[in-house]
């Protein structure tokens, strides 16, 4: 078992918790940061240690396109060229072959898909996907699923579980056979039809993976979907195991997954916005571009402690970003990140010490007013 409950609260499933990977003790919840192709945009490697973060993201799909796995295999994987000596976890590539793909099609075994970088024809099968994660020497993999649009059919769900329950088999049977000792994850799907839902989450649950993750959310549904996809399935969710809530990292949307016995949360979000000027602060979102910060000597944020906020104005930070200097998408990443893991740590002491659910009404009141 790699996880280990700490605390929970008394009515609820909101916990903390430790993830023991690749030789480190990580605090849950998590929010990993998504570095899509071997980094973490704007940001170094050594940024990455500085700001503490044991855990990162990265996306098979692209890694298998760019730069491929002879390179991935003569360089050690991932890990080494990057010179990054923590942990790391790498998706199937699937949503990628859906979302980015110009042509797919499935077939017993897998999918086939044309690169969306050149179009030349390649096939993903679940023993070949755990195969290029073995080559990119990830430490968590995920296995292929088949992700089904949040407003499909009761056809189409059938269909995705089918061939999403049919491939977590495949993916175990591969992953003991070449006894590889990466740790490996399922993933339930289910689409917004709540039996369907559960039905998946205990099949998942039924074969030996060392952490349950739920796919398929944040893909452009209501909010109120999710809440409901969420809320229906914390109780039947395995205490022992890690529960990972993919692709989901907006404040309100973390509160309600941890509300909800989430432990582990990655999202573009906080990187991508911090690129488009939008940072994260305790008292909600600022946006660096505003005409009101020219003259500016004010902080980010007050008490954030990282290098930017102890360094750098916001007059500063709006003139580089005006100026579309590079290094107003380095700093303004490396504050977003910095703010991800403070509010991670503010999560986990708010459920400690009982505070939890007052902890998220404030948050939410504060981001969903800042929107
Ligand atoms: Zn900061």
């Amino acid at each position: 078992m790699i996880f280990k409950e700490k605390n929970r609260i008394s009515s609820g499933y909101a916990r903390t918790g430790t993830l023991e990977i690749a030789g480190q003790t990580i605090e849950t919840p998590i929010f990993m940061p998504v570095g899509t192709q071997g980094t973490i945009k704007a940001l170094s490697t050594e940024d990455i240690s500085e700001l503490g973060y044991q855990l990162i993201l990265s996306n098979t799909y692209h890694l298998y396109l760019r730069p491929g796995t002879e390179v991935l295999d003569h360089f050690g994987g991932i890990k080494k060229m990057m010179g990054y000596p923590k942990a790391m976890l790498t998706d199937s590539g699937g949503y990628q072959v859906f979302s980015l793909s110009s042509l797919f099609k499935f077939f017993h075994d897998g999918v086939k898909f044309q690169s969306h970088i050149d179009g030349s024809h390649h096939t993903f099968t679940p023993a070949k996907v755990l195969d290029i994660q073995n080559s990119i020497g990830s430490d968590i993999w995920m296995v292929l699923d088949d992700c089904a649009p949040f407003d499909s059919n009761s056809k189409r769900i059938k269909e995705s579980l089918d061939r999403t329950h049919r491939w977590a088999e495949d993916s175990v049977r591969h992953w003991q056979d070449q006894e590889y000792s990466s740790k490996l994850f399922g993933i339930s799907q289910g689409a917004f039809d709540l039996d369907s839902r559960k039905f998946s989450l205990e099949k998942i649950q039924s074969l030996p993976f060392s952490g349950i993750a739920i796919g398929g959310l944040s893909v452009g549904e209501p909010r109120e979907w999710f809440i409901k996809v969420i809320e229906s399935l914390a109780p039947f969710m395995d205490p022992l195991r890690p529960h990972y809530l993919m692709g989901v990292g907006t404040v309100p949307d973390i509160l309600d997954g941890v509300r909800n016995g989430i432990d582990m949360f990655d999202c573009v979000l906080p990187t991508r916005n911090a690129r488009n000027a939008q940072v994260f602060t305790r008292k909600g979102k600022l946006n660096l571009r505003n005409e009101k910060f020219k003259y500016s000597d004010a902080k980010i944020d007050d008490h954030c402690t990282c290098k930017v906020c102890q360094n750098y104005s916001l007059g500063y930070l709006r003139h580089l970003h005006k100026a579309k200097e590079i290094l107003a998408l380095q700093l303004s990443t490396f504050h977003n990140l910095q703010f991800m893991k403070d509010f991670m740590e503010m999560i986990r002491n708010s459920i400690n010490t009982g505070e939890f659910l007052e902890f998220s009404t404030e948050w939410k009141n504060l981001y969903n007013s800042s929107n």
